[in-house]
């Protein structure tokens, strides 16, 4: 990738709700293929400028290009068929049907067409051969025939991962993808992050620096819904403002 190649960029983006300014100004320049993290404590603005990159939010101020296009003004379905998925927008996960059939249905369903129930043999099957390619991908091979909703907490989010990587996105957004997990599947699911960015651009959010800290490519650390430093985490990290922004929470 070229050296300015940024994906996703925020201009001076602002939110307010009622007055009170949530995220003041942010601009954020996320570079293609490499993950990206938004930290801060609770309250900082992280699911807001989420919430305004993928269009949930209408912005007071500022502008969002996506490949150097604007997308200010474009729809969050637009925004998904243009290769930019969050992840817990389509991957509502059918916890009666198996691990694999979830799969197959995210792979039936291109954001924005409707459902297709009916498809040809070969189409079946090749749609098989994707999903069982996916579940390798998110290490969930041998849990292809089990219900999701007895997968564990970890193995789940691996499957809603794996049900939004069936949408090929170019860009994908994690609500705090390692939240509620144990060692081994943070481990695992950082594992598969670092995986994907091989080429896919990831942007996180994530409440704990530490979970962050060998993954990010670069992060961006909010407090109080501005910007208050940026860059890996070994610069980052010797910042006092930094962990004092922590200490506070
Ligand atoms: P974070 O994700 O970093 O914890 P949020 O983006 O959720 O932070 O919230 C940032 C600030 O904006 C908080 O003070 C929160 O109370 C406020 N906020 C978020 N959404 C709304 C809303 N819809 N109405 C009013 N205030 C909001």
């Amino acid at each position: 990738a070229n050296a300015d190649d940024f994906v996703l960029e925020t201009v001076g983006l602002t939110k307010s709700f009622k007055g009170f300014v949530a995220v003041n100004n942010v601009s954020l320049k996320v570079r293609r293929n490499t993950i990206h993290a938004l930290i801060g404590p609770n309250g900082a603005g992280k699911t807001t400028v989420f919430n305004l990159i993928t269009k949930f939010l209408e912005p007071s101020a500022g502008h969002i290009h996506y490949n150097g296009r604007d997308i200010t003004r474009t729809s969050p379905a637009d925004i998904a068929r243009q290769g930019m998925v969050r992840s817990f927008q389509i991957s509502a996960v059918f916890p009666h049907l198996t691990v694999l059939e979830n799969v197959r249905i995210a792979l039936q369903r291109p954001v924005g067409v409707s459902f297709h129930f009916w498809r040809p043999k070969t189409i079946l099957n090749r749609l098989n051969d994707r999903a069982l390619e996916l579940l390798e991908d998110v290490g969930l091979q041998d849990a292809a025939g089990s219900l999701a909703v007895e997968l564990p907490y970890g193995r789940k989010r691996a499957l809603e991962i794996a049900t939004t990587l069936a949408l090929d996105p170019e860009v994908m957004l994690l609500d705090e993808p390692m939240a509620g997990m144990g060692r081994e599947d943070i481990e695992r699911v950082a594992a598969l992050i670092k995986r994907l960015s091989a080429n896919r651009t990831v942007l996180m959010v994530e409440h704990n620096l530490d979970v962050v800290a060998n993954l990010s490519d670069c992060i961006t650390v909010l407090q109080r819904g501005e910007i208050l430093t940026e860059g890996k985490y070994e610069a980052i990290s010797e910042d006092p403002r930094v962990r004092e922004a922590y200490m506070g929470n």
